[in-house]
């Protein structure tokens, strides 16, 4: 599945205009600063020579470093990686860490490669790349597909290139630089999150009856700490299936998820009734969370949704017509960009930790974890409450407010540029006497020009298409030698 980067756009507009962000600032903050393709080409056990498709997409490093996921999917291409990178750039700006997003991965079924060509799928990936990111530009961490034993290789050969820096990747394993409570805290953000919520409400999460879409990663801990919390998870399914209890009880959780360890899934738990993702979806219960896919809640499924609250702890689960369909029928939607920032959130804190070469112990994890979150979601619910809009649109105009205030206060690191059109030469005219000011040719594939730049370490490309930016005034980071090699 493609994820049009149109989608967050959507989003991105309605803030925008709540703020009252020109249109020359919208183009800058919605264009990546810089798109990575590669070849990543490998030998396979049987002697092949098989190459892959590897991504980086680079949004925007306004607030800080840039930090997102690396993703081993099959469906893995450029559109959904700019339209997840793009999320990461909101998401670290709405949690108030000071990054910027990025997001990544390789175009490969991870369970179709052996351990052994995976580590070289992951060390030729970095190869081609290591030089574009690092502790103190880019630094890359877990997603769907790739684990902490992913991260490890990535960072053991991104130091045979840079020597000791732990801190280019995050999500490593506790014994090589990893941190406490790092695979637990995307679900342990989204519990605290769903709290917060109803707190903010007047009401409790404990007692609240809860359907989940998802047991990996993010919903396993989710399913965990809802239990523990006091919340009944009544319904739950997986890529294979799914579990309701017919009693609306509650799931014992406990069992579920080792019953879900030893069974590759959640179907067939004793006790317990088959169900569909459609029938999640029409339960009868308080809170709905999406922990799998991306795109579930749409135009067809929005309108059966029977829960008042969503917490959405998968990225991008809701199209903006199921958005407002939610809208319409009064159902609350903690987005995504704050209700998983639990994850990049304990990543930062693992950064921080690498960089002074220090260990802090879970129970700091935690109480750092639930403090951050906390103050998130009261600020988002705050500016809901003053401007009158959803969860959705508070989030991101606080963190697109953020990122754009960000932008200015950096303005001096910034050149202009003139992209002229039609202009025969390939040599642009550089005004030497204001060398705020580089006028560039427009060429018919501007876009492939930029990122066939020599310079790239220092100049941002425009992934715009000529007919965007034609004749219009952008601006981009550059030390002009290299930009003025790469022209000229
Ligand atoms: P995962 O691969 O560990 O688990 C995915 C789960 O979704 C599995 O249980 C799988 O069976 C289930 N699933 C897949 N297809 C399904 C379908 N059609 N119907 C029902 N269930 C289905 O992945 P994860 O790390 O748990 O990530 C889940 C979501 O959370 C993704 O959207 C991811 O981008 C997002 N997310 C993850 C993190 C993180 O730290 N892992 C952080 C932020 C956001």
């Amino acid at each position: 599945m493609t994820h049009p980067p149109s989608r967050s756009n959507i989003y991105f507009d309605i803030a925008a205009d709540h703020l009252g962000l020109p249109d020359r600032m919208r183009t800058l903050l919605l264009t990546p600063e810089r798109d990575i393709k590669v070849q990543v080409p490998i030998r396979l056990d049987n002697g092949d020579l098989e190459t892959f498709l590897g991504y980086r997409v680079q949004h925007n490093s306004a607030r800080g470093p840039m930090k997102g996921g690396m993703r081993y999917h099959p469906e893995v291409d450029d559109p959904e990686v700019q339209t997840l990178a793009q999320l990461m750039t909101w998401k670290t700006a709405v949690v108030d860490l000071p990054y910027g997003g990025a997001k990544g991965g390789i175009a490969v079924d991870p369970r179709s490669l052996s351990k052994a060509e995976l580590e070289r799928l992951t060390r030729k990936f970095v190869d081609q790349i290591h030089d574009l990111v690092g502790p103190n530009s880019d630094i890359p961490a877990p997603d769907m597909g790739t684990n902490s034993q992913v991260m490890a290789w990535f960072m053991n050969q991104y130091q045979k290139h840079h020597g000791f820096q732990p801190a280019c990747v995050t999500g490593k394993p506790l014994a090589l630089h990893g941190c406490e409570g790092r695979e637990e805290a995307t679900g342990r953000g989204v519990v605290i999150i769903a709290e917060r919520l109803f707190h903010r409400l007047g009401q409790s999460l404990a007692g609240k009856t809860v359907s989940l879409q998802g047991f990996g990663n993010v919903g396993s801990f989710t399913a965990k700490f809802l239990y523990e919390r006091g919340a009944r998870v009544i319904a739950v399914t997986d890529v294979r299936g799914g579990a309701k209890d017919p009693l609306g009880r509650g799931l014992d959780i406990p069992q579920l998820l080792e019953y879900a360890r030893s069974n590759n899934g959640v179907q067939g738990f004793p006790g317990t009734e088959p169900l569909t993702n459609d029938e999640l979806f029409t339960q009868n219960v308080d809170l709905l969370i999406p922990a799998a896919l991306g795109g579930q809640f749409t135009s067809k499924t929005a309108p059966f949704v029977t829960a008042k609250y969503i917490v959405e702890a998968a990225n991008d689960p809701t199209t903006p017509e199921a958005d407002a369909i939610f809208a319409k029928q009064n159902v609350i939607v903690v987005p995504d960009i704050l209700a998983n920032a639990g994850g990049v959130t304990v990543s930062y804190f693992e950064w921080v930790q690498n960089r002074s070469v220090v260990h802090w112990p879970l129970e700091e994890i935690r109480a750092k974890l639930e403090q951050k979150l906390s103050a998130a979601f009261d600020a988002v619910w705050q500016v809901g409450q003053e401007k009158k809009v959803s969860l959705r649109t508070a989030a991101y105009i606080l963190a697109i407010g953020r990122v754009a205030q960000a932008t200015e206060l950096g303005g001096g690191g910034w050149r202009l540029a003139v992209i002229l059109p039609r202009v025969t030469t390939r040599i642009p005219t550089v005004l030497s006497a204001w060398p705020k000011f580089v006028f560039l040719p427009l060429r018919k594939n501007y876009q492939r020009c930029a990122w066939s730049c020599p310079a790239s370490k220092s100049m941002t490309p425009l992934c715009a298409t000529a007919a965007n930016v034609k004749g219009s005034i952008f601006r981009f980071r550059t030390s002009s030698p290299s930009l003025k090699s790469w022209m000229t």
